[in-house]
Formats: structure tokens, C-alpha cells, sequence
């Protein structure tokens, strides 16, 4: 993948942080080449992206609130706000469930947050390693100070760390024409697992995780006071899931272990509005897409034939007009049905 910084940059979209200007005069003043040298080495670490315009946080329940992104993708005019950042306002201070998509986003969270209390944050969760959920960890560990726990599962953690953290820095960068630059990739710093318990003042947790679904490690955590779990990208609301990395098979068991465990939820989504039945809508989804992909792969069809049917099932056609990125992910997602269907017959 090419560099970010070696695509064209808008200058109206960077600023330098104010004492790169005022360092540089001093520098060219008092002529101290070797630092000179050294700092033009660094000047692309201190090139930040513009700030994110605030959305004020909307009240989901007692201690709940969440910063809610319309968009469903990043693009330049929304700056990589595409994922929800949620927080949890309890006495002993703020929980926050993903951090959002840039250190901007996050910055933005800060300052909403504290509009609505005095606390501060005292805790981070991310839900999986996709980008739109943790990159905004920076800005939190800048506020708050590098002590400050960030929890995700250790396969989200591995990852993080792995080459995907970076690519996904990167990756959003490019596809918001560089307003998150100046985000650095940090990782969560706790690892935590299924069945875990969290005391956080008046508030407590309780993180559920059920094997592959959206991803190999999709970490959901139940405010237990309030009835209201944060699920991350195992279902959405506007728009279709990436299942790259994700199981259709897996996604149905971890719907069915959730909700016997945790039992009525309003489900907190990392893309669109919360509701009650969001497993279950989400669910008749994409089972219009598995239905007919498994049938297809035991009536020997083929995959074009698959295609066919997914399009023309009713629980597909019902969401196709008002699912952000539907018309673009389709196909590829019905493939990638179809392929596990086929491990899944054979
Ligand atoms: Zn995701």
C-alpha cells in the first residue's frame, strides 16, 4: 500500500500544531542544523487533521449515552465519523465503548463528554480490531494520561498491534483525504475475557464474547442497571456489516448465546440507532443471505445461481433501499456466504 502522505493533501485540511512555526523561527535564527535536520525528519508526525464538528450525545439510558454518526463510511466531508462512540456515565467516572475512528473523533467525544459530566474517563473498551472502533484511543490516552486501561479481547489486541493496526490508521487516513493525520495506532492494554465483571461506581458490566461472528474476536458488553449492551458490529442498523472477516454460522450462535445470557437488551450498535429487536432484524437479514446460499450449495446450483436467489428473497429486498453500502458489498458478501456454505455442507 502507498504511504498516505505520498497522495495529494489538501492544505486547507492540515495544520500545523502552532509551535511548529514558531520553532522553526527560532531555529532558522540561531542556524542549529543538526536539530534542524532532525525536526524535518519528524514535521510529518506534527501534521493534524481538523478538528471533527460536534454532534451532541444523545441520552440511550440512565448511565448510557452515545455520539451517534449518521454515516455508515468514512468519506472527507465526515471526516471518518462512521461509527458510534458510546460512554457510560457512572459515579466512579466515564467508561467509554469505542473510541471512534481518529484521534479528531476522539477529541470531539472528549469535548461532548464533558458537557454532559465533570468525571473523567477512567476506562476504555474496544469492541474488535476494525479501525472505526479504536483509533480514537489516542485522544483518550492524551487526555487522560497513558495509565488509562483500555480492555479488548487479546485477539483484538494481537491484532491491533499487529500490521492491520497500522493499515487501518492508514487506510483511514486515505479515505478521508488525510483529516485523521496526526493519529497515532494505540493499542489496547488489558486483556479481558468472556463472562469478566466490572464494578465502575453505581454501574456494572458484564463482557460477553461467543466465538467468530463480525470478526474472530467481537467483544459485547452489558451495562447490567440499565439493560443495555454494546454489540459492537455483530448487527447493524444502517448499514450492511462487513463479513471479511466475519460467519454468517458464527454470527447466528453468537445471537442466540447472547440474548439466553443476557436475556431483553436494547442492543447498542457500533453503526446506526439502538433497538430491542436489532438481533433479531439484523438476523432475518442475513439469513436471507445464508438461506438461500446453503440451499444453493445442496441443490449442486451454483454461485451466480446463489446470487440470484439472495436478491430475490423477500428479508433481502426488504432492507436493500434503506442499507448504506448494500448496492456495493452485496455480491461480495453472497460469495462470501456461498463459500461457507460450501465448508458448511461439505
Ligand atoms: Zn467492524
Amino acid at each position: 500500500m502507498a504511504h498516505a502522505f505520498t497522495t495529494t493533501r489538501s492544505p486547507a485540511a492540515l495544520k500545523r500544531r502552532s509551535f511548529l512555526g514558531a520553532a522553526a523561527l527560532g531555529m532558522g535564527a540561531v542556524g542549529m542544523w543538526p536539530e534542524l535536520q532532525t525536526f524535518a525528519a519528524d514535521v510529518q508526525d506534527f501534521l493534524v487533521g481538523p478538528p471533527v464538528k460536534d454532534i451532541p450525545p444523545q441520552q440511550v439510558s440512565k448511565h448510557v449515552w452515545m455520539i451517534y454518526a449518521p454515516d455508515g463510511f468514512p468519506t472527507p466531508e465526515n471526516r471518518g465519523m462512521m461509527s458510534n462512540v458510546s460512554f457510560v456515565v457512572t459515579s466512579a467516572g466515564v467508561v467509554i465503548l469505542d473510541s471512534g475512528s481518529s484521534l479528531q473523533i476522539g477529541q470531539m467525544a472528549i469535548r461532548m463528554i464533558k458537557k454532559v459530566t465533570p468525571l473523567p474517563v477512567i476506562a476504555v473498551f474496544n469492541s474488535h480490531f476494525h479501525g472505526d472502533h479504536w483509533l480514537g484511543n489516542h485522544a483518550f490516552v492524551e487526555e487522560y494520561g497513558t495509565q488509562l486501561p483500555i480492555y479488548a479481547l487479546a485477539k483484538t489486541i494481537e491484532t491491533i498491534k499487529g500490521i492491520e493496526g497500522n493499515t487501518w490508521r492508514l487506510l483511514m487516513e486515505r479515505w478521508t483525504n488525510q483529516s485523521s493525520a496526526g493519529t497515532k495506532s494505540v493499542a489496547p492494554t488489558h486483556v479481558v475475557t468472556h463472562g469478566q465483571k466490572f464494578k465502575f461506581g453505581d454501574v456494572d458490566l458484564v463482557l460477553h464474547h461467543y466465538g467468530r461472528a463480525h470478526t474472530d474476536a467481537d467483544l459485547c458488553v452489558e451495562v447490567v442497571q440499565d439493560k443495555v449492551t454494546s454489540i459492537g458490529d455483530i448487527a447493524m442498523t444502517n448499514r450492511i456489516a462487513n463479513i471479511d472477516d466475519g460467519s454468517y454460522m458464527g454470527t447466528f450462535k453468537y445471537y442466540q448465546a447472547i440474548k439466553a445470557a443476557a436475556g431483553a437488551q436494547l442492543w447498542l450498535p457500533g453503526h446506526g440507532q439502538p433497538a430491542k429487536d436489532l438481533l433479531d432484524s439484523y438476523g432475518q437479514f442475513m439469513a436471507g443471505i445464508w438461506e438461500p446460499c446453503l440451499q444453493a450449495v445442496k441443490d449442486g446450483k451454483s454461485e451466480a445461481e446463489a446470487k440470484a436467489l439472495v436478491l430475490k428473497d423477500p428479508r433481502v429486498q426488504k432492507r436493500a433501499k434503506d442499507m448504506q453500502g448494500f448496492d456495493s458489498n452485496i455480491g461480495k458478501y453472497t460469495s462470501l456466504a456461498y463459500l461457507e456454505a460450501e465448508k458448511e455442507a461439505f
